[in-house]
């Protein structure tokens, strides 16, 4: 993710801090110590607040790790790849590559997080209670650390999609209907219905002079929303491209140029006429790169007579290939994430096709007008 670097391994995954974890760390800090340290307990030093409060921050983001590494480590007890975790701004993010292939690993996966949370909340209010001290800076970071992660676990549990809770509706909808598909919509509708409610929410406490509060509160509405609408346009494409390979939804004839024609006669000749954005650049028959409208623009115009189309090019080691017998619902991700508008399919070096999003588009379009999308294959659960 950009943005974020690595602080660390634990267990072999890597852990990563996103800029936004900074900001949240020095808002909570400061809040904690002039509002909810202060009111509960008056009477310590300044200096007090402050250590208590930095060192009950740093252990909520410590709780919200070992929610994240709970996820992480049942997936990859369950055979799915792991790539890192980051910490942001609302918590955290296993970046888990795979889908789970079975309801049963998704409802495990999904409900090992809240349970770690519920689990810390409860061991910090057993201390809290041991140690008797009502009002000492120990006893104070306790009673933070308790409330703090019962409110994680119980907000997680919300049964919507992309919060844990809908993982765990969509594994049980999965399982009884054997759809993953019609789970996604039950789990990303109630999600959405969950997301209107809270921004609704922040709307009446905003109209009721609570700005601050209902300012947040719409905020996270937004962003369970867009991830519920994502997931679920995401779902619904990989359904309608289940087991399809590269090679039957690529574009076989895709716009190519030689490397050593110049970029004057590019785009007088090609991209002018062909109203061409973008061409793959072939030296013989092998892929040598991309050249696109942006490319050229870096050039100025005077020399676009003496310079090759070669040496403006995206050379080919900076572009991301795909073969044609590779699952197309394991490229869709990757164009998606990195923002990628065409990726070259390319066998033994030679340019055999090319993904581009309006191929995408154009082939989902002709599926929808056909009636395809209704027969959607899915492997069988049991
Ligand atoms: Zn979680």
């Amino acid at each position: 993710m950009p943005g974020s670097f690595r602080i660390g391994k634990i267990a072999g995954i890597e852990i990563s801090l996103h800029v936004s974890w900074f900001i949240i760390l020095v808002l909570l800090t400061w809040s904690l110590a002039t509002g909810w340290f202060a009111l509960l307990y008056p009477g310590w030093s300044p200096l007090a607040y402050w250590v208590v409060s930095v060192l009950a921050a740093l252990l909520l983001f410590c709780s919200v790790l070992a929610h994240e590494l709970a996820h992480s480590l049942v997936a990859r007890a369950r055979g799915l790849s792991v790539k890192n975790i980051t910490l942001l701004i609302f918590g955290g993010i296993s970046n888990i590559e795979q889908e789970p292939m079975r309801p049963g690993i998704e409802f495990q996966m999904a409900l090992v997080g809240p349970l770690t949370s519920l689990l810390i909340s409860g061991l910090s209010f057993l201390l809290f209670w041991i140690i008797r001290r009502g009002t000492s800076p120990l006893a104070a970071i306790l009673g933070y650390l308790a409330v703090t992660n019962l409110l994680l676990g119980l907000f997680n549990l919300i049964p919507g999609f992309p919060l844990d809770g809908g993982r765990v509706l969509r594994a049980i909808v999965w399982k009884l209907s054997g759809s993953m598909l019609r789970a996604t919509h039950v789990a990303t509708f109630v999600g959405q219905l969950g997301a209107y409610l809270l921004i609704i929410g922040g709307i009446w406490l905003i109209i009721g002079g609570n700005f601050f509060n209902g300012i947040w509160l719409g905020f996270i509405g937004w962003f369970l929303l867009s991830g519920a609408q994502s997931a679920n346009t995401q779902a619904t494409l990989e359904a309608m491209f289940k087991g399809m390979k590269v090679g039957e939804v690529m574009n076989p004839s895709p716009a190519t140029v030689p490397a050593n024609i110049s970029l004057q006669k590019l785009v007088e000749e090609l991209f002018l006429p062909h109203g061409w954005r973008s061409a793959f650049v072939v030296q013989g028959d092998q892929l040598a790169g991309l050249i696109t409208l942006s490319d050229i623009r870096h050039i100025p115009q005077e020399q676009w007579e003496q310079t090759p189309v070669g040496f403006a090019m995206i050379p080919l080691e900076k572009l991301h290939t795909v073969s044609p017998q590779q699952n197309f619902n394991e490229v869709l991700p990757l164009m998606v994430a990195q923002d990628i508008n065409q990726v070259p399919v390319v066998t033994n070096g030679q340019l055999i096709g090319a993904l581009s999003r309006e191929d995408i588009v154009r082939s989902v379009e002709i599926r929808r007008g056909l009636g395809l999308e209704k027969k959607v294959r899915e492997p069988l659960v049991n």
